[in-house]
């Protein structure tokens, strides 16, 4: 395709995305929360916006499916980042990568005494490393949703997954007790067409820069 498609997620990314690209001059001609939708048109007939999977956002830009793409630092570990250049830290959909647990479940006392701690997870390579790097053996079991299900029904002693506010955490009777690392929202841009079409998306990627906070 000869102009710029977006690869974008619905919900928070969405929202928190609009204000950037409004600095770039571009504006999607329809909401994706209310349109059905996959393929959305901007004010600019060369720019559109294609609406996707958060997890699968990495992928859409990799494979130069769409030259630009936002994503959460989470789904850009767990995809590993081949063909992709994050040029910006965009500061939107903040939150933290954390270990939670059951409230009254002695994790520091469960680390040390070196048994093999269950860990259910969607972010099983960020979990891997994580309890690698500390030394601590684990099990994970990879999940899609829900994660603060699996401790409660006995499939988990820990879970890793994003915290914000913890009041999901706390209306499950989960605590968190350890952070991994802060997570926001990265620029993806594919490789190729970034040499093969810079005049077109230097500037807009220049825009964007811009209207970070
Ligand atoms: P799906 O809901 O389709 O399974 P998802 O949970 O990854 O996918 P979102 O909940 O929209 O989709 O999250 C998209 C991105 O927003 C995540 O990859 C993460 O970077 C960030 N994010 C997730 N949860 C929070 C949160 N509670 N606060 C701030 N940012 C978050
Ligand atoms: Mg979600």
């Amino acid at each position: 395709m000869n102009g710029i498609t977006i690869a974008l997620s619905k919900g928070r990314i969405f929202e928190e995305t609009l204000p950037l690209l409004a600095a770039a001059g571009i504006v999607p001609t329809e909401n994706p929360e209310q349109s059905r939708k996959l393929i959305i048109g901007t004010n600019r007939p060369d720019v559109r916006v294609v609406i996707v999977r958060a997890s699968d956002t990495p992928t859409y830009v990799q494979y130069g499916a769409a030259d630009l793409g936002i994503a959460g630092k989470d789904v850009l570990i767990e995809h590993g980042g081949a063909g992709l250049y994050q040029p910006l830290d965009l500061k939107i959909a903040k939150c933290r990568m954390s270990v939670a647990v059951p409230v009254g479940f002695d994790y520091a006392a469960a680390v040390r005494s070196g048994a093999r701690l269950r860990v259910a997870t969607k972010y099983i390579n960020t979990a891997r490393e994580h309890f690698a790097a500390k030394g601590v053996h684990v099990d994970l079991i990879k999940l899609y949703g829900s994660m603060e299900l699996a401790p409660l029904v006995g499939l988990a002693d820990a879970i890793v997954d994003l915290v914000s506010s913890g009041n999901t955490l706390k209306a499950n009777n989960l605590v968190a007790v350890e952070d991994i690392m802060p997570i926001s929202s990265r620029l993806i841009v594919n490789q190729a067409a970034l040499k093969m079409k810079r005049e077109l998306l230097q500037p807009v990627i220049d825009a964007i820069a811009g209207a970070v906070k």
